[in-house]
């Protein structure tokens, strides 16, 4: 039986091995973490065919600028001489144009309905409830600006076959009628769903483990051998993992990690963060997007999940709590009756998004090295494109046709 050993134990990697040894593969999975608190754990839920729109489109860059200067801003670039910062940011401004948008449209949707589907599939099998819920997402909004965007939006959403509603504020108070809201309206992505991924990723070990897929936490990949054009060795410290073939889906640290191959992927973590709040009387039904705020709000196990904030910077432990208090003040602006706390700093999670320069993932194998697929770079949304990821890198290893076309996603894309 072919071996294959992925490094990386997220929702991309874990969702790999799924697909992988239900083709017969012998599976080891290798994290540097104990698999508890990875960016595919407290992340807002929220599985997202509405986002067709890459991270890198036209007004980001202004929108980004004019957020610089506030220190509650959902979104945040640590200005430094960093060379891969640079790199990223050039890529990023050369890929936010109508032409790009357009072109990463149809692929990423194409890409967000798979997984979307095979959540569904996933959610039928035993021992897989995550609540996954089909109520849609509301994205609400308090200014014309915004939902004039919306409607742009949601006008392109139906065009590409998604399902999507622009509601008055009337309309949007019939959906959740126990809540209060401020809002000029919203527009339910009803093409969307949401799931509790902390039982998600639970629910995967436990199986994964069950099914004989070897799972090693703690062990960080310092140094990958080669010979030619395929990887020979693994190493993790003084550990050494033989196999046929090699994944890598380190989220926010494949640059490092692919760099011990000679690849460069670009990419920066984008760091988010999340709490919880107790909700005894689950008001909220359907998740809630405040669109000027960039905030995510997810109903999820009995409680509240508020999440929101980009931080483009290294990776670091920092937690700012201005930008926490962006999130919490924002939350009662749209929704009067919620107030969340500012949270303790030890109730606070934050994630490192792993954001490619033109928003779209990497999935593919290399020209360099013939065993070796990459998965990575799936930014915010990497929980929604985990499963089709997955399907894809065991379709990869396989060499059998792929169920979608990669074109868009080649990891040595310029
Ligand atoms: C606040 C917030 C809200 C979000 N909300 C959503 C949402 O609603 N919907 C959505 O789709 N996405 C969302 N995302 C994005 C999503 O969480 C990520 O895109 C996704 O979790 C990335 O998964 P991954 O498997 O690529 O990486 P990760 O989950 O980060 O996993 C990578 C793993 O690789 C391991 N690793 C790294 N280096 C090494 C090494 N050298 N050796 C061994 N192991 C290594 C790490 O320990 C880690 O466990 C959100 C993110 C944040 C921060």
């Amino acid at each position: 039986m072919s071996k294959v050993l992925i490094i990386g134990g997220g929702i991309v990697g874990l969702s790999s091995a799924y697909y992988l040894q239900k083709k017969g593969y012998q599976v080891t999975v290798l994290d540097k973490g104990d698999i508890t608190d990875n960016c595919s754990f407290g992340n807002a839920g929220m599985i997202v065919p509405s986002h067709f729109v890459p991270l890198a489109a036209p007004g980001m860059i202004s929108q980004g600028i004019r957020w610089m200067f506030n220190s509650k801003s959902p979104f945040y670039v640590r200005p430094s001489v960093n060379g891969n910062l640079i790199k990223w940011g050039l890529k990023f401004v050369k890929h936010a144009t109508a032409k790009h948008l357009a072109n990463s449209a149809e692929p990423l949707r194409d890409l967000s309905l798979l997984s979307k589907k095979l959540y569904e599939d996933l959610a039928k099998e035993p021992g897989f409830e995550f609540e996954l819920t089909n109520n849609g997402i509301l994205a609400f909004y308090k200014t014309e600006k915004a939902g004039e965007e919306e409607a742009h939006l949601a006008a392109r959403a139906i065009e590409l076959g998604l399902d999507m509603a622009v509601l008055s504020a009337e309309q949007c108070k019939a959906l959740q009628p126990d809540l209060k809201l401020d809002v000029l309206g919203a527009v339910h992505y009803r093409c969307d769903a949401h799931l509790y991924p902390a039982k998600l990723m639970n629910a995967l070990l436990e199986f994964l483990t069950a099914s004989g897929v070897k799972i090693i936490k703690n062990k960080e990949v310092t140094k990958i051998e080669t010979s030619g054009n395929r990887i020979t060795r693994v190493f993790a410290g003084i550990d050494v993992h033989e196999a046929d073939q090699y994944v890598i889906a380190t989220g926010s640290w494949s640059p490092a990690v692919a760099k011990m191959v000679d690849l460069n992927i670009s990419l920066m973590p984008g760091k988010g963060y999340s709490f919880m709040e107790v909700e005894p009387t689950n008001r909220l039904t359907i998740p809630a997007l405040l669109c000027e705020a960039r905030v995510a709000i997810t109903p999820m196990n009995g409680r509240i999940r508020y999440g929101g904030t980009m931080e483009l910077d290294k990776i670091n432990t920092r937690i700012n709590m201005q930008r926490v208090k962006g999130i919490v003040e924002s939350v009662p602006q749209y929704f009067p009756d919620l107030n969340p706390a500012i949270p303790n700093q030890n109730d606070i999670w934050y994630g490192f998004r792993p954001c490619s320069p033109d928003g779209l993932p990497y999935i593919g194998k290399t020209e360099k090295k013939q065993n070796l697929v990459i998965a990575t770079g799936h930014g915010m949304m990497g929980l929604s494109l985990g499963p089709a990821t997955g399907i894809l890198v065991s379709e990869l290893i396989a060499e059998t046709t792929t169920s979608l076309n990669l074109d868009a996603f080649k990891v040595e894309r310029k």
